[in-house]
């Protein structure tokens, strides 16, 4: 089987381990460590072929991220849609992939989170819309929580890493 990795990047609390969690082990913690950094892994079946993937959940220093990056195949981009810094504060990790992978296009997507607390939007959809077109990806939004999207933005970063 293919064995790829996938780093999710983002501001504390914007909810990447709960994306991790969920997606790998169906767990929805409300209180989860913030400093910590993880592996997750799960099996897939994509376009008929089986892989596993190996998600890196990331936390804590420049050091420790850039470590993360050089490992993976793959980003996901998290902002929190009830937090508008968390969107401006992906320019940081967006810099960090793009100076350590050495590259202008790499297989990344954007990702809004939190979208069934969407009475508390902060960022507009359009917005973060117009940052993917700048960052040449793929914008999704999806919930943790309850899982809206959340499968799509693993099968399309699969999808991307695959085609490169
Ligand atoms: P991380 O620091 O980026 O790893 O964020 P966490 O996964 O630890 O989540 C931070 C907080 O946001 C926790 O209280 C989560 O329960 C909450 N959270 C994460 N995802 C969602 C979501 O999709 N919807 C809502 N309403 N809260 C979420
Ligand atoms: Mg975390």
């Amino acid at each position: 089987t293919k064995e790829y990795k996938i780093a999710v990047l983002g501001s504390p609390g914007v909810g990447k381990s709960s994306i991790c969690l969920q997606f790998s082990r169906n767990q929805f913690p409300e209180n989860y460590e913030p400093a910590v950094a993880d592996y997750y892994r799960k099996q897939v079946a994509l376009d008929g072929d089986h892989i596993t993937v190996h998600i890196i959940d990331t936390a804590g220093d420049d050091k420790s991220l850039s470590d993360f990056i050089s490992q993976a195949h793959g980003f996901i981009l998290v902002f929190d849609i009830t937090r508008s810094n968390s969107l401006a504060e992906l320019d940081y990790y967006h810099e960090l992939i793009r100076k350590t992978k050495n590259c202008i296009e790499m297989p990344l997507i954007l990702v809004g989170n939190k979208l069934d607390a969407n009475n508390f939007r902060q960022v507009l959809h359009e917005h973060a819309q117009k940052v993917a077109i700048q960052w040449k990806c793929r914008f999704y939004e999806l919930s943790a929580k309850n899982k809206t999207n959340l499968d799509l933005i693993f099968i399309e970063s699969l999808r991307l890493i695959r085609q490169e």
